[in-house]
């Protein structure tokens, strides 16, 4: 049985931050105790591997509840692929990714349940484990449900955006949220009026607005709100929880706060590029705005205070990466002209861990709520807590050691995404990850990649743990 010590680090995790050296043993936490004490000596004479933390954090690997490996998208696919994709999310120090299988209209969730297996199986350097899109709420998938459940695909994502391709209209996501209210299935929602969008998106081409900058004007603030209530008010029928998916309006914002006060279970998800980016970004010239072209988009800056605000406040619970990259060259080019056919997604995977650790130098956040949104909250939310999000004994030792002090440029030249651009291009990050353990096994190693497709595992889920 292979033991690790991890010696001398500052462990932090959303609850505490102590000074403790952390064993290991056939890849779970064994035990905390304090540096150099009588216990950890014994320790250190027995380990297989000891890796010196002192002046390092040692955190809990990050937990990203929303990816999207392979996502076929207007024709084309996202540009990572699970190999590719996972290997640069341990590289930014996340051990868990949750993606999203795809239901296709006319299909059932097992065919895509089945096509998403076969595209991550023997591909991920880190675990993994599965929501399900419900492009088609029917009969029959909605029984189907009650089965992934069971099986550990315990959260469903709807649409109201995009007609004709995911969306469902108000009566087919009532019916998907009574099935979750009684099988324990967390509905997550795409909250924006995409009926009313698709009307704006015609106008717009037709009064030759098509450049890039006007997808973010069609898609109004206030249709992502307007849908964020409407989804609340038909959760709260239906007696269900409801998860919002990458709330970027400060108006939509206000709906998940208003119905938090009145003890409701509805949470938020935002991203960093709603913390980071802006509209100013999406008005680039030379069709560089394409470039982050994401639904729901970029707002102007203004937002991001209230986002920062929910994430301190706890009226946003979870920051995922959304991570969907298109290529600049081939991929998004295929919007010029006409922004609406530019793929929608922004690469991030390997970024977010860092760019929350920058929000910690920056002053928005704490270290331990960067831990709580980044790794806590969405393996509770998810239900793969404690096994995931923490470290404790019991736990499973993905476990990143962070260098607080480190300073790194980011660059589509050094990233391990596969696409060409980074939408953080020239970012200085104060923090980086040095060495990231998955299950007890290296997989960055002092800043080298020692990790194989294949050593990551599917993970079966329980039913949420965040429920108030
Ligand atoms: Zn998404």
């Amino acid at each position: 049985m292979s033991r690790t010590v991890i010696r001398g680090g500052l462990v932090i995790t959303a609850a505490d931050e102590v000074h403790a050296d952390v064993l290991i043993e056939a890849g779970r936490v064994v035990a905390l105790a304090a540096h150099d004490s009588e216990f950890t000596a014994g320790w250190s004479a027995s380990a297989d591997r000891v890796i010196d933390a002192a002046g390092k954090y040692v955190i809990p690997g990050g937990v990203d509840a929303h990816t999207h490996m392979e996502l076929p998208f207007g024709g084309t696919f996202a540009s990572d692929t699970f190999e590719t994709g996972s290997r640069a999310a341990a590289w930014g120090g996340t051990t868990t990714i949750i993606d999203f299988a795809v239901q296709s209209v006319g299909h059932s969730l097992r065919e895509g349940l089945d096509t998403w297996h076969a595209k991550a199986d023997a591909q991920c350097a880190i675990d993994y484990g599965f929501h399900m899109i419900l492009a088609d709420v029917n009969e029959d998938s909605l029984k189907e449900m009650d089965v992934l459940v069971e099986e550990g695909v315990t959260s469903f994502k709807l649409f109201m955006a995009y007609p004709g391709v995911f969306y469902s209209d108000d009566g087919k996501i009532l019916r998907a949220m009574q099935r979750g209210a009684a099988n324990g299935g967390l509905i997550m929602m795409h909250a924006e009026n995409g009926i009313a969008i698709d009307v704006l998106v015609e106008q717009a081409l037709a009064a030759g607005r098509t450049a890039p900058r006007y997808h973010g004007e069609v898609r109004h603030a206030l249709l992502e709100a307007e849908a964020t209530h409407r989804a609340i008010k038909l959760a709260q029928v239906a007696g269900s929880p409801l998860y919002v998916v990458h709330v970027s309006a400060e108006e939509a914002l206000a709906e998940l706060a208003t119905a938090r006060d009145k003890g409701l279970n509805v949470f938020g998800e935002t991203c960093p590029q709603y913390l980071f980016l802006s509209t100013d970004n999406l008005a680039e010239p030379d069709f560089e705005g394409s470039k982050y072209v994401c639904s729901t988009p970029l707002r102007p800056k203004e937002h991001q205070a209230a986002l920062w605000r929910g994430l301190r406040t706890n009226d946003l619970q979870v920051v995922s990466t959304d991570h969907c990259p298109f290529c600049f060259s081939g991929q998004k080019e295929l919007g010029r002209g006409d922004f609406s056919k530019i793929p929608n997604g922004l690469p991030g995977v390997e970024n977010r861990m860092d760019l929350l650790h920058q929000a910690v130098v920056d002053g928005h956040i704490s270290r331990r709520r960067w831990i709580e949104i980044a790794a806590a909250t969405p393996a509770r939310m998810f239900g793969l807590y404690p096994r995931k999000g923490t470290i404790a004994p019991g736990a499973d030792a993905d476990i990143v050691i962070y260098d607080p002090h480190a300073e790194q440029v980011i660059s589509a030249e050094t990233h391990h995404m596969n696409v060409d651009y980074s939408a953080y291009e020239g970012k200085r990050i104060t923090g980086q990850v040095e060495t990231v353990l998955s299950r007890g096994e290296p997989v960055i190693d002092g800043k080298t990649f020692v990790g194989r497709a294949g050593h990551g595992q599917y993970t079966p889920r329980g039913t949420c743990q965040y429920l108030i």
